[in-house]
């Protein structure tokens, strides 16, 4: 790296990443087993995959919070005083400081019982979900909730106890910020919401008919391609629950599901996990396996995912280009539906039970409903006891709709059975927010943008993409990044345009 005046063979800073590398090696290696054991793994290896995954994870603990790195730090720091704060290696010294501090904090023990208590929290909720058995979890969850504040109690200066929670996904990122941002998107989808809801329904049915499983797969992958996702750097594989994993800078893999009597499901899932990739294939090569090798944040993450599905994927223009294609793969599906109709259709709206078939509008309802619980429960404003009930009573006043059951109320995302409550949720709508806010800037940039995506062509919106976002990787938090992206903080007023705007011409309003 040519860093600083060192005589010694391998200077402070090269064994600064030698140690980083070690330990996202380790966690690549876990990643890989991981993937495996959601796509090709037969159920007889679940045992011992559990095992494997859990020793490498320790292995990478072990590594991430070794005293002698902690001692490597204090030297390179001194080293370090007097380099340009705004170079990579400064950066990288002050995220691999801050990736050690809060490893340090957390005892061993406390990783491996959180991890242990997750695990079969998890396999409990895999049997409860469809049984409708809230009283199965509910100690469960008393206990989640009880490790959640443990964890919060290992970072004492706190504003609010899910504050530390939340800095775990979007650092920087508070109660006290998120709050006031989630009130004024509430205060203005609730009389948008109202106002679709008012207008005729849109048709779907077009959508619900059969599409065979092999067509769909290929229509996908042709799309992603044209994004620029890079197929010798990337794969998609099939999946119960779609994800995309980083494996290296050469290998970011995506995952998703087909219902041959829906085609929007696979669809729109490829094009919101190969956003997710574009990300993480647009961070700088020099980067991989370093502290600054990953996306920044939960929410600039789901910004990309959902950029990608929604923003360009369920515009007008973007179908404009792609719908001959589409009918031209499924002539008797679709051969007599207007391109209007179709279009309408991938962009329903209508309040409903289940955050993850929601559409685009209702969507942050349900993420500020959760949001809401989790500081509330966290506060000790409510209890685990109560959740079920308040889950009915927040749906009925924000969506106008009260789950029959607990199966597609408050049992239906993983999160709070698979992780800590607190921190799990805010990132899915201040991507929403974040995309509307680097659309915009990226228009401004190029106004050409919405007629090149109805061309088929998105490599100025790429490439904008990759130079302001994706190449930085963890250099910059959130906030830093809209800093110097618009010069200003977050602010809701691009996606409030952008929401106006596409859904006014959708619904008439
Ligand atoms: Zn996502």
């Amino acid at each position: 790296m040519g860093v600083g005046v060192n005589t010694n063979l391998k200077s402070t800073y090269e064994e600064l990443l030698d140690r980083a590398r070690e330990v996202s090696d380790l966690n690549s290696a876990a990643a890989v087993l991981s993937w495996d054991q959601s796509t090709y793994m037969p159920p007889g290896g679940a045992p011992a995959r559990a095992r494997q995954i859990a020793l490498l994870q320790q292995l990478a603990h072990q590594r991430a919070t070794d005293p002698a790195l902690g001692h490597l730090l204090d030297r390179l720091e001194q080293e370090a005083a007097d380099w340009d704060p705004d170079s990579d290696q400064a950066a990288m010294i002050r995220v691999a400081r801050h990736d050690y501090e809060r490893a340090v904090r957390i005892p061993s023990d406390f990783v491996a019982e959180f991890a242990a208590h997750t695990s079969h929290s998890y396999q409990v909720w895999t049997q409860a979900r469809p049984a409708n058995d809230f009283t199965a979890v509910r100690p469960l969850l008393e206990r989640t909730l009880e490790l959640s504040r443990r964890y919060a109690d290992f970072f004492p200066g706190y504003d609010h106890p899910a504050d530390p929670l939340i800095a775990e996904t979007d650092l920087g990122m508070t109660v006290a910020t998120i709050r006031p941002l989630f009130a004024e998107l509430r205060a203005f989808l609730t009389p948008l919401v109202q106002a679709i809801v008012a207008r005729p329904a849109a048709d779907d049915s077009c959508l619900h008919q059969h599409y065979p499983e092999a067509d769909q797969w290929a229509f996908g992958e042709k799309i992603i391609r044209d994004y620029g996702y890079d197929f010798n750097r990337g794969r998609q594989d099939k999946t119960h629950h779609p994800f995309m994993t980083r494996f290296s800078a050469g290998d970011c893999r995506i995952t998703t599901r087909v219902y041959e009597d829906y085609v929007a499901s696979a669809l729109f899932s490829t094009l919101h996990e190969a956003g997710h990739a574009l990300y993480e294939l647009g961070i700088a090569p020099e980067y991989d396996a370093t502290p600054l090798g990953h996306g920044t944040s939960a929410g600039v993450h789901e910004s990309q995912s959902r950029l990608w599905e929604n923003v360009v994927g369920r515009s007008r223009g973007f179908w404009e280009h792609y719908y001959p294609q589409l009918q031209a793969v499924f002539p008797t599906q679709l051969g007599n539906v207007p391109l209007d109709t179709f279009v309408r259709a991938i962009n329903k709206v209508k309040p409903s039970l289940i955050r993850v078939e929601a559409d685009e509008v209702t969507y942050n309802l349900h993420v500020i409903i959760r949001f809401e619980l989790e500081c509330a429960l966290l506060e000790g404003s409510a209890t685990i006891e109560q959740l079920p009930q308040l889950w009915r009573r927040m749906y009925a006043d924000s969506l106008g709709v009260e789950p029959p059951d607990d199966r597609n109320g408050v049992l239906q995302d993983v999160h709070w059975f698979a992780g800590p409550i607190g921190g799990s949720f805010q990132g899915y709508t201040l991507g929403n927010i974040l995309a509307g806010q680097f659309y915009a800037a990226a228009l401004t940039a190029h106004p050409t943008i919405p007629a090149e995506i109805s061309r088929g062509r998105f490599d100025t919106l790429h490439t904008w993409l990759r130079e302001n976002i994706y190449r930085h990787g963890r250099k910059y938090t959130t906030a830093q990044l809209v800093e110097r992206i618009t010069g200003g903080p977050i602010r809701l007023a691009p996606y409030q345009e952008y929401l106006t705007r596409k859904y006014s011409a959708l619904y008439d309003l």
